[in-house]
Parts: structure tokens; C-alpha cells; sequence
């Protein structure tokens, strides 16, 4: 599979917006194909994905898309959809009948527009939810790169392969559960899920098979990879950490999927204890550069992109 057209070198893209703040299409910004001439780009034949949901004006996914598309060098770019609750079926349709090359798909519509697509992968079957929605012969296929963004993430950020490896997920959400499920395909040895709701934990453990099991807070101590996939210490919660931090330690790594803030309470307490941390940043780099992969073929520019989305969180310089 290719791009619609490639225009290696650099240059600020006609037809953007000036003003707007680096990695963003302004000036010589990403996404923003080098070479054009003034005021032919975006044309007729760029390639157009997305990401849709509610909200969305902070999703930092047209930011990492452009920026691998920019270090392609190839003629597609990305935007943002506002598409609330109920609007995903008629969104899946839209993807089709404008001729668009794929969509992020993010809360609230991952269930709705998993019913709407013409066909599923094996893990977003499983999972019965999309991030990703490729278009193949015209028929749009849903897929889930959350959790094998996840798994990558642990490898390129923190040299961790969870082969062989006992495992704790915290939560047993949307998130959760393509965590176990990534974890479980990558041959952890165990994948505990600890959640506040019983019922929840033991369809998130089920997704592991014979590896997962329904497990409770003392299980984090014999943890050596330990996710936290609950809405807990984001935004007004900052400072909250949903499970005993004297259960972390040293041998561990802890991700956090948390990402606003960055160094959530919880990292911070399981870094003062010895454990090794990651933010959720890795994750949201991974499954996007995952989704690239599927729309164009090309290799992602991991590195670009994960520059570009530390540029744009606390992360960055
Ligand atoms: P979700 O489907 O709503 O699931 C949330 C889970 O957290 C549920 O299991 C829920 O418990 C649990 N929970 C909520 N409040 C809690 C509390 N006060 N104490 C204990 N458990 C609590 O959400 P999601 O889509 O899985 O997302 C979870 C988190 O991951 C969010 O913060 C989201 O932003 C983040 N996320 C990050 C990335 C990334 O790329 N870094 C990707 C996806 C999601 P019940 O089972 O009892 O309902």
C-alpha cells in the first residue's frame, strides 16, 4: 500500500494556517507535505484520516498522524471529527462514501462504531470495541491497537517483553481489557486484574484465557509489570493513587495510562519505592503509530512522533 504521493524534502505547506504553534500545520509544520508548492496543499488528491469522538478538540491524534506522514513525506493528512454518542454508525458510513483512508476512533464511540463496521479483526472481536478503522475494497474493517500499543510501548520505552512474565492490570475497562488481552497474546505468564467491581474484573480476566485471573490489591507486591488503566488521578483527581503505593517496588515496572498529568501521584509513588515508571504517553504513541501502519503500509516514524507528542505534554524540553 502506498500514499497518494510522495514529496520528500522540507518547507512550510501552502494553505495552512499561520500562527499556530509548532507540530500543528503552520509554517513548515507536520503533516504538512514538503515541497508544495504555494496553495496546492492539501489538494484534490490528498489522502484525508481522522480521528473522531466527543470531545475532541485536545485529541493530540491529528498531531501524531501528521508528523508521521510529514516524516513519510507523503500526501495525506489528519483531522479532528466531533462525532458524540449515537453519531457513529452515520460516521462509518461517511467514512466510506467520502473515500477517507481510515479512523481513529476514541470515547465515546469505540462499542458503537465496532457494531457499525462491515468486519472486525480477531482482537477487536474479542474486545467488541475500534480504535482504528482501516477502509479495504471499500469495506471498513475495525481494529484495536490499544492494547498491542501498550505492549510496544513497554518494549521501545522500558526494554520490557512481558513473555513470561507476571502481570497486574488495574481496572477493568475498555482500556483494561486490551491491555490483558495484548498482554495475555504476548505470552504473560499471569494477567491479574484487579477492579472494584467483581463482575467487571472476571469478564476483563476472561479475556486472558488460562492466563487471567480475578485478583485483589496484595497481588501488585509479586507484580513485575503493573498497569493502571482507571480514570483515577486525572484533572481534578490529580494526587489520588487507587491502590496502597507501599505495594510497589523495586524489580517493577508500573505504567500509568494516565496521562494528564503526566507524572501522576501514582508514578511518583511507585518511583519512590524503586520501581520503574512509563507514562501513558508511550501507549498513545504506539497504538497510533500501529494505526499509520495499517492506513499506508509504511513503517512509522516512531520517534518523530513520540517527539511530537512530548513537544506537546509535559514531556517535551
Ligand atoms: P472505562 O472503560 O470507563 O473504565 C474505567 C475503569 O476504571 C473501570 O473498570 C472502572 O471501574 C474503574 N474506575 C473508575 N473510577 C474508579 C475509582 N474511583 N476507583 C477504582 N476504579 C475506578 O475507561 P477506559 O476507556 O478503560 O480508560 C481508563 C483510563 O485509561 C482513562 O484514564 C483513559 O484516559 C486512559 N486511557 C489511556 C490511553 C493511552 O493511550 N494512554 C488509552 C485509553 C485509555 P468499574 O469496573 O467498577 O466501572
Amino acid at each position: 500500500m502506498t500514499g497518494t504521493g510522495v514529496r520528500p524534502g522540507a518547507g512550510a505547506g501552502a494553505g495552512t494556517p499561520s500562527g499556530a504553534a509548532a507540530g500543528t500545520p503552520a509554517g513548515a509544520a507536520a503533516g504538512t507535505p514538503s515541497g508544495a508548492a504555494a496553495g496546492t496543499w492539501p489538494s484534490a488528491t490528498t489522502a484525508l484520516v481522522g480521528v473522531m469522538g466527543d470531545p475532541i478538540a485536545h485529541s493530540l491524534s491529528p498531531l501524531l498522524h501528521n508528523t508521521a506522514f510529514r516524516a513519510l513525506g507523503i500526501d495525506w493528512v489528519s483531522v479532528g471529527f466531533e462525532v458524540g454518542a449515537g453519531g457513529g454508525a452515520a460516521a462509518v458510513a461517511g467514512i466510506v462514501a467520502l473515500g477517507l483512508r481510515g479512523m481513529s476512533v476514541t470515547m465515546p464511540l469505540k462499542e458503537e462504531v465496532a457494531a457499525a463496521v462491515d468486519e472486525l479483526t480477531p482482537v477487536a472481536a474479542r474486545l467488541g470495541a475500534v480504535n482504528c478503522v482501516v477502509v479495504r475494497d471499500g469495506r471498513t474493517v475495525g481494529d484495536s491497537t490499544d492494547g498491542d500499543g501498550l505492549v510496544a510501548a513497554c518494549a521501545a520505552g522500558s526494554g520490557f517483553d512481558p513473555s513470561g512474565r507476571s502481570c497486574v492490570v488495574l481496572g477493568a475497562g475498555g482500556a483494561a481489557r486490551a491491555v490483558v488481552d495484548a498482554l495475555a497474546r504476548a505470552g504473560a505468564a499471569e494477567v491479574v486484574v484487579v477492579g472494584r467491581t467483581r463482575a467487571r474484573a472476571e469478564v476483563a480476566a476472561a479475556v486472558a484465557g488460562p492466563v487471567g485471573r480475578v485478583g485483589s490489591e496484595p497481588d501488585i507486591a509479586g507484580a513485575e509489570l503493573v498497569v493502571h488503566a482507571t480514570p483515577v488521578g486525572m484533572g481534578a483527581d490529580a494526587g489520588a493513587v487507587p491502590v496502597d503505593p507501599g505495594l510497589f517496588g523495586p524489580g517493577q515496572l508500573v505504567v500509568d495510562l494516565v496521562y494528564h498529568p503526566l507524572q501522576t501521584a501514582l508514578l511518583r509513588a511507585a518511583a519512590e519505592r524503586g520501581a520503574r515508571t512509563a507514562t501513558g504517553v508511550g501507549m498513545l504513541v504506539h497504538q497510533a503509530a500501529l494505526a499509520i501502519e495499517r492506513w499506508t503500509g509504511h513503517v512509522a516514524p516512531v520517534t518523530a512522533m513520540q517527539a511530537a507528542a512530548d513537544g506537546a505534554t509535559e514531556g517535551g524540553p
